[in-house]
C-alpha cells in the first residue's frame, strides 16, 4: 500500500552495456525499504523494459553477504589503519621499485566518477599507467578499431537505429541473452516491420536465433575472411559507394587489394559456409538500405579483433552505410560502464578524457589541469600482461577493484602465481567470498549497487546517474572516497579533496573541454558547472553534446566529418588471422566460453538470487552428440577438460549433448568459479593470448582435449 511517505527513485541497472533506466519505491521516506523495481518508463535505453537479471535487482542485496570492515593482514581494521597501511606501503615500494611497480585492476562496475580518480592518482600522481581493467576483456579490440577508422574512441549509432533497419547481423552476439533488452527491441521492431532481415553469425545457433532469416555458422575465427569477402563482394557488384569514398575516406584501394583474393569460393572454404549462404548475405547486404552490424564479444574476444572490427568498419565505409538512420557498425559493450571509464582514460593506454598519451599537446594539457607531479608519458601494462608482470616479480603491488581477476581471467595458473608473488595485495571488494579474496594483504569493503552514487555510460553513449538509494552498509566506503584517502595519506591533499561525487563529475566534465575545440567527439564542458542539485536531477544524456543547451547527438558521421586529423574516416587492409591457440591431437576441440541469461560474471551478485537459478543452476559442457558418441560420453555424464595452460588443473563438467554445436566443438559458460564447485575453472583453460594491438584476451577459442571422467 502507498503511502504518502513512499518516494519514487531512479537510476540505472549495474549488470551489462544496455544500461537500462530502473525505477524503485522506497517505502516509507529516506532510508526505507526498496520494493516495487521496474524499467524506467522514459529512459531512452529501455523504455520500461528489463530483463530478468534487471528485475531481481532486490533480492541481490544481502547484507549478510557483504564485506562489511576493513581487514589488514587478516585483522580488522579501522580505515584511518588501513588507508595509512596502504599509503606507507605503496610509498616504500615506489622509493624501492619505482612506480612502474604498482598496478591498479579496476572494473567496467566502478562509476565514472571512482575511474577518474583511480585514474589521477595512478596516471597524474604515483606517476604509472599501469590501471587497467577488465573492459579490456570486453570490448578493447572496438575501441582501437573505431580510434583507427573514426579517429576516435566513438560508437557511431544509438538504439533507435536497431528498430529502424533493414538488414540486423548480429556478429558473436547472442543478443537474448547477453543483451536482452535490446533483443526484445529488435523483436518488436521485425514484429513491426516483418519484411526486416535478421542475420546472426555465430558458431553456435543459441536462442538469439528465433528471429533469424539467416544462420551462417562459420568456423570459429574466420570473421575477417567473410567481412573481406564482403567487401570484394561490393566492388564487384557495384555497389560502392564511390562519391563517398573520395569525399570522405583513406586507404580504400589498400583495404581492396587485400580483400580481392576473397572470392566466395576462398571465403566458403575459409568459413565452412556454403556459397549459397554468403551469396544471401552479400546480396541483402548491397539491395537492403540500412544495414547494422552488431557485434560483441565474440568479435572482440579474440587474438585478432581488431582487425576484424576494421573488416566489419571497412563494409559499412564501402557501401557508405554509415551515419545515416538504421546503418552503422554497433559494438555493444558487455559491461555497464565500460565506455564512461574510457571517457576518464580508465585504461592503460588512454590518458584522459580520450587524450592520447603519446600527443604533447594533450600531456601538457592534463599536466597543467590536474597540477599533475608525475604525469605518466608512456603506455602502462595492459591487463594479462600486468598480471604476467606480477608474476615475473616485476610488479610488487596490485589492488583489485570491483572484480574478481581469479575466476574471470584468463590463465588462472598466471593469476594465482601473480597474486602469490606481489609483495602487497590490495582488494577493494562488496562481496565477503570470492575467489580472489584469500590472496588479499588488506581488504577493503566497497559500496555496491544501491549504495553507490554517480554515472555511467552505456554503448550509445549515454550518460546516466546511478544513484545511491541506500546508505552503505558497515563501514563500506565509495570507491572514490577510498582512493582519495589514500591519496591523501600519500600527501596529495589538494588534489582529492573531493566530498561528492558532483565535484569530481565536473572536473572531469571540465577536462574534456579543455584545450578541445572540437578536435575530439568527447566535450562535455556544458555539464562542468552542475551544482548538486541538478546534478542529482541529472537525465540520461548522450555524448556528443551539440550546444551549451546540453542536447546530445544521436548519431555520428552524418556529415561526413571524422576525427581523424584529416577529417576523413580510414580503410584498414586486413590480412585475416588464424586464432593463436590452435588443436592438435593431444588437444583437438576449440572451446568456446560465454555467459547465460540469468547470471552476471562470477556470481558474487546474482548467485544470491534464487529466482535467477532457476533458468540454469549449474554449469555444463555443450558437445556436438557425434563427438560424445565417439568419445563414450552420454548426456549428463562428466567430462574432464585439460589444456596445455592448465597444468594440474582439470575442469570437469556435466555434458549436454547439443547438435547446436558444431563438431570438434565445445562451449561452457564462465561464471561458476570455485567458489561454487572446485572443478568449474573454465579460465583456467584459456592461455591468456592477445590481440596485438588491443590487449584483449582471446576467450572464444581454446584448444582443450575431453575425456570421460
Ligand atoms: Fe538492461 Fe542489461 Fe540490466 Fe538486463 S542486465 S536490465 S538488459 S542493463
Amino acid at each position: 500500500h502507498a503511502c504518502q511517505d513512499d518516494r519514487l527513485l531512479q537510476t540505472t541497472c549495474p549488470y551489462c552495456g544496455v544500461g537500462c533506466g530502473v525505477d524503485v519505491i522506497q517505502r516509507g521516506g529516506m532510508q526505507g525499504q526498496l520494493s516495487q523495481l521496474t524499467g524506467s518508463p522514459e529512459h531512452p535505453a529501455n523504455y520500461g523494459r528489463l530483463c530478468i537479471k534487471g528485475t531481481h535487482l532486490l533480492e541481490t542485496l544481502d547484507k549478510h553477504k557483504r564485506l562489511t570492515q576493513p581487514l589488514v593482514f587478516g585483522q580488522v581494521a579501522t580505515w584511518d589503519t588501513a588507508t595509512k597501511e596502504i599509503a606507507g606501503r605503496l610509498t616504500q615500494i615506489i622509493e624501492q621499485h619505482g612506480p612502474d611497480a604498482i598496478g591498479l585492476y579496476g572494473s567496467g562496475q566502478l562509476l565514472t566518477e571512482d575511474y577518474y580518480v583511480a585514474n589521477k592518482l595512478m596516471k597524474g600522481f604515483i606517476g604509472t599507467a599501469n590501471i587497467d581493467t577488465n573492459s579490456r576483456l570486453c570490448m578493447s579490440s572496438a575501441v582501437v578499431a573505431y580510434k583507427r577508422a573514426f579517429g576516435e574512441d566513438i560508437v557511431p549509432c544509438n538504439y533507435d537505429d536497431l528498430e529502424h533497419t533493414d538488414l540486423l547481423i548480429l556478429i558473436g552476439s547472442n543478443a537474448a541473452w547477453t543483451h536482452p533488452v535490446l533483443y526484445q527491441r529488435i523483436e518488436r521492431a521485425k514484429l513491426r516491420n516483418p519484411a526486416m532481415k535478421v542475420v546472426i553469425i555465430d558458431p553456435r545457433r543459441t536462442d538469439s536465433n528465433t528471429l533469424a532469416d539467416l544462420h551462417i555458422a562459420l568456423r570459429p575465427g574466420s570473421d575477417s575472411a567473410l567481412f573481406c569477402g564482403l567487401l570484394n563482394f561490393l566492388a564487384d557488384n557495384n555497389a560502392l559507394d564511390n562519391p563517398f569514398i573520395e569525399a570522405s575516406t583513406n586507404g580504400f584501394d589498400d583495404a581492396l587489394k587485400a580483400a580481392s583474393s576473397w572470392s566466395l569460393e576462398a571465403v566458403s572454404e575459409a568459413c565452412d559456409v556454403p556459397q549459397d549462404y554468403l551469396n544471401t548475405l552479400y546480396n541483402w547486404f548491397v539491395e537492403l538500405p540500412r544495414v547494422i552490424s552488431f557485434f560483441s564479444m565474440g568479435i572482440n574476444q579474440s587474438t585478432t579483433g581488431v582487425d576484424k572490427g576494421n573488416a566489419i568498419i571497412n563494409c559499412h565505409l564501402a557501401s557508405g552505410k554509415i551515419g545515416r538512420e538504421g546503418c552503422g557498425p554497433f559494438s555493444i559493450t558487455g559491461q555497464p560502464n565500460a565506455m564512461g571509464g574510457r571517457e576518464v582514460g580508465g585504461l592503460s593506454t588512454m590518458l584522459a578524457a580520450h587524450m592520447d598519451i603519446e600527443d604533447p599537446e594533450h600531456h601538457q594539457t592534463v599536466s597543467t589541469f590536474w597540477q599533475a607531479p608525475n604525469l605518466i608519458t608512456k603506455p602502462g601494462l595492459k591487463a594479462v600482461d600486468m598480471f604476467q608482470a606480477a608474476a615475473d616479480g616485476k610488479l610488487k603491488c596490485l589492488w583489485i577493484m570491483a572484480t574478481n581477476p581469479v575466476a574471470s581471467m584468463p590463465n588462472r595458473a598466471l593469476v594465482e602465481k601473480a597474486l602469490t608473488h606481489c609483495e602487497l595485495v590490495i582488494v577493494s571488494e562488496t562481496a565477503a567470498k570470492n575467489d580472489t579474496l584469500r590472496f588479499a594483504d588488506i581488504v577493503l569493503p566497497a559500496t555496491g549497487w544501491s549504495e553507490k552514487n554517480g554515472t555511467v555510460t552505456n554503448s550509445e553513449r549515454r550518460i546516466s546517474r546511478q544513484r545511491g538509494l541506500l546508505a552503505p552498509i558497515g563501514e563500506a566506503k565509495h570507491d572514490w572516497q577510498i582512493i582519495s584517502m589514500v591519496a591523501r595519506a600519500m600527501g596529495f591533499e589538494d588534489a582529492f579533496n573531493y566530498h561528492h561525487p558532483q565535484q569530481i563529475f565536473n572536473e572531469h566534465c571540465a577536462l574534456t573541454s579543455a584545450n578541445n575545440n572540437g578536435a575530439r567527439a568527447l566535450d562535455l564542458g556544458p555539464l562542468a558547472t552542475l551544482t548538486i542539485a541538478e546534478y542529482d536531477a541529472l537525465r540520461p544524456q548522450q555524448w556528443p553534446l551539440e550546444s551549451a543547451h546540453r542536447i546530445g547527438r544521436e548519431r555520428l558521421f552524418a556529415n561526413g566529418e571524422y576525427y581523424t586529423k584529416d577529417g576523413k574516416a580510414r580503410f584498414i587492409a586486413i590480412t585475416p588471422q588464424k586464432p593463436e591457440q590452435k588443436t592438435c591431437t593431444q588437444y583437438p576441440y576449440i572451446l568456446n566460453t560465454g555467459r547465460v541469461r540469468d547470471q552476471w560474471h562470477t556470481m558474487t551478485r546474482t548467485g544470491n538470487a534464487s529466482r535467477l537459478l532457476k533458468h540454469i543452476d549449474r554449469p555444463w559442457l555443450s558437445i556436438h552428440p557425434d563427438d560424445a558418441k565417439r568419445k563414450g560420453i552420454s548426456d549428463g555424464s562428466l567430462v574432464a577438460l585439460h589444456a596445455a595452460c592448465s597444468g594440474d588443473i582439470k575442469v570437469i563438467l556435466p555434458a549436454k549433448l547439443d547438435d547446436r554445436q558444431r563438431k570438434g566443438e565445445l562451449f561452457a559458460p564462465f561464471h561458476w568459479s570455485a567458489t561454487w564447485g572446485s572443478h568449474c575453472k573454465v579460465g583456467a583453460l584459456l592461455n591468456g593470448a592477445n590481440d596485438a594491438l588491443s590487449g584483449q584476451p582471446e576467450l572464444k577459442h581454446g584448444a582443450v582435449s575431453a575425456t570421460p571422467f
